[in-house]
């Protein structure tokens, strides 16, 4: 199964992502994970992605399309994958269109998950992710056991650094301008699945996989 989680900062699609591995056995492609993961290896590429994400704006298309490129390449995507953060412009999309074709793949599903904005906001300022195996957690809405730590492996949980509230803010925005479009690309492809995100975490799920029994 090939699935595209669409939505805004704080949507729940890492969350959502996290979910359907474990349900499908297919893995999760988060562009802003392999970005952070750059960042924190001082690459090349980290030290020039960093300027873009801590500033809340968009990293350039060519790097972001270079890694998909080549990740969904690799083995385990040969079942599917679920893209999460990627495409986030149209170019991206024409890029992931083209991509695909090459590797012999189509898409089965595009679920845009729909958040009020205020919720989004406090999604954000509450989130918290384990330095160690990048579980995510919510102080409020999903917290973990035990204050500051990971209750999968003990790690020290850890907010990032573009979850302060201007950023936080620069970042609706930008999705807005750029990415909030592809939902007209993906629906004019009939593509385009639209969930309320609003609801607690377990609810998203099934209102997910009840969509993704169709295809
Ligand atoms: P995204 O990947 O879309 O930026 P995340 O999945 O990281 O968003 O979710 C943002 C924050 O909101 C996290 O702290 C997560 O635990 C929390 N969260 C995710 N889904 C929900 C939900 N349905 N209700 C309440 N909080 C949620
Ligand atoms: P995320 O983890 O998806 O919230 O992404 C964090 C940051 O990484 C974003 O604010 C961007 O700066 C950058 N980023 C992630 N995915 C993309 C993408 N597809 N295109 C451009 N920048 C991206």
């Amino acid at each position: 199964m090939n699935i595209i989680l669409l939505g805004p900062p704080g949507a729940g699609k890492g969350t959502q992502a996290a979910l359907l591995v474990k349900k499908y056995g297919i893995p999760q492609i988060s562009t802003g994970d392999m970005l952070r993961a750059a960042v924190q290896a001082q690459s090349p590429m980290g030290i020039e992605a960093k300027k873009h994400m801590n500033a809340g704006g968009l990293v350039p298309d060519n790097v972001v399309i270079g890694i998909v490129r080549e990740r969904l390449g690799e083995d385990d995507c040969q079942d599917g994958f679920i893209l999460d953060g990627f495409p986030r412009t149209g170019p991206q999309a024409d890029s992931l269109k083209q991509v695909l074709a090459e590797l012999g793949k189509t898409l089965d599903s595009v679920i845009s998950l729909q958040v009020d904005t205020d919720a989004l906001v406090v999604r954000l300022t509450g989130r918290r992710t384990c330095t160690d195996c990048g579980k995510g957690f919510h102080l409020q809405f999903d917290p973990p056991a035990e204050d500051g730590k990971c209750s999968s492996c003990g790690g020290e949980l850890m907010q990032r650094d573009d979850d302060t509230e201007a950023t936080i803010r620069n970042r609706m925005k930008v999705y807005q301008q750029q990415t909030a479009p592809l939902e007209d690309y993906y629906r004019k492809e009939g593509l385009l699945v639209v969930v309320d995100g609003m609801g607690d975490i377990s609810t998203v799920k099934q209102t997910i996989l009840a969509a993704l029994q169709d295809c």
